[in-house]
């Protein structure tokens, strides 16, 4: 029978329940939020996780209390053979939910396989219904496939399927209820997320940003009354419900962080461990999975880490007065995996 996971608090008493998965820094699009830049410099080949590796680091992540995985990137389905390692990670009896984050440009080809090989959920990134705009913000013009993607997830029959949106001002704000009700239409739940100074968001400014509290008001003229939903979560997006029953999330990183129940760390495609996404040190994990052959010395050393978490970076950000970009272009050059492409959005 399986041993209890042990519970490991950080000096703040959250757990570690929560981890994203990098599994690629590349990407298919250019989100002007994400990768504004032409000219990226990718991982070596030879510094990325292999399926097994990765495996093996997450059965090691879930013996300490980990049981929520998502896997990102970059785009994770440029990663080949994915399949297989969702098949791994699906292997995994500690792991009550494995779920995956894409732009859903390449969805048509692998949705099916996907979920045959044990994958439980999908989140799909939609910023924009209109081309145009989705060549402005993403830099590519595949909105046919994305769309094309979310149907195929449908057809795949994964439950609770989300679409994520990224709200800017002046970019996509003008579609703010036009989404929902797209959600709507192919049974999806929608989360706006406000647009954050992350690294890699070189061109973030923070009157760029619309709030929660703007998206509220907005929704609430085209739809009526909004009511929260009452719940007891770690999630970050807080929910809402229209009159006519549609419930939606709002992740409001920017203007009401929620570090003080943050439960999730992240694990790069090479294998550094990240315990914020703010933070400018991690924890090199490829190293010593590659030479310690002990995965009671690798737990060891992941909840001595986790134990001396103190992270509350976004909080930080809040508490500064004037707020530009979180990184400049020489600062991303320096220490590329402060990139949200590269450390798992
Ligand atoms: N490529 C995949 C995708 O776009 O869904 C997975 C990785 S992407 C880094 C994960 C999420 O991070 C996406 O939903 C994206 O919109 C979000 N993201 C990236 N940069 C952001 C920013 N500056 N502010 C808010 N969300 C951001
Ligand atoms: Fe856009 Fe995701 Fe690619 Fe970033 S990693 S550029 S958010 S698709
Ligand atoms: Fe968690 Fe850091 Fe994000 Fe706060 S900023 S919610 S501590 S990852």
């Amino acid at each position: 029978m399986l041993a209890d996971a042990m519970n490991v608090l950080d000096t703040l008493q959250r757990s570690l329940r929560n981890l994203r998965l990098s599994v690629t820094d590349r990407c298919n699009l250019r989100c002007a939020y994400c990768m504004p830049e032409e000219e990226y410099k990718w991982l070596p080949k030879r510094s990325i996780l292999s399926f097994e590796e990765i495996a093996r680091v997450v059965r090691v992540f879930t013996s300490l209390g980990v049981d929520k995985v998502r896997i990102t990137g970059g785009e994770p389905l440029l990663r080949r053979e994915l399949a297989n390692l969702v098949r791994l990670l699906a292997a995994n009896p500690r792991l009550a939910d494995l779920a995956l984050t894409t732009n859903g440009v390449l969805l048509v080809e692998q949705a099916r396989e996907l979920r045959d090989a044990g994958l439980k959920r999908v989140t799909v990134s939609l910023d924009t219904l209109r081309p145009e705009t989705f060549r402005a913000l993403a830099r590519r013009d595949d909105l046919d496939r994305v769309l094309a993607g979310i149907q195929a997830a449908r057809d795949a029959g994964f439950p609770g399927l989300k679409l994520d949106a990224v709200m800017i001002k002046g970019a996509n704000d003008g579609e703010l209820c036009d989404l929902l009700d797209y959600a709507k239409s192919v049974g999806a739940e929608l989360r706006y997320i406000e647009y954050m100074d992350v690294g890699g968001a070189t061109r973030w400014r923070a009157a760029d940003v619309l709030s929660r509290a703007e998206m509220l008001e907005r929704l609430a003229a085209r739809f009526g009354p909004i009511e929260p939903v009452r719940e007891i979560s770690n999630a970050p997006a807080e929910r809402f419900r229209l009159a006519d029953g549609t419930v939606f999330g709002i992740i409001a990183s920017t203007t009401a962080p929620f570090c003080s129940s943050c439960d999730r760390s992240r694990l790069t495609a090479d294998g550094m461990w990240y315990r914020c996404l703010y933070a400018t040190t991690g924890t090199n994990l490829r190293d010593a999975l590659r030479s310690e052959p002990d995965d009671a010395k690798l737990a060891e050393l992941i909840a001595g880490h986790w134990r001396a978490r103190a992270d509350r970076g976004a909080e930080d950000r809040l508490a500064e007065l004037s707020r530009g970009a979180y990184a400049g272009r020489d600062e991303l050059a320096q220490n590329p995996h402060l990139e949200m492409h590269k450390r798992g959005g």
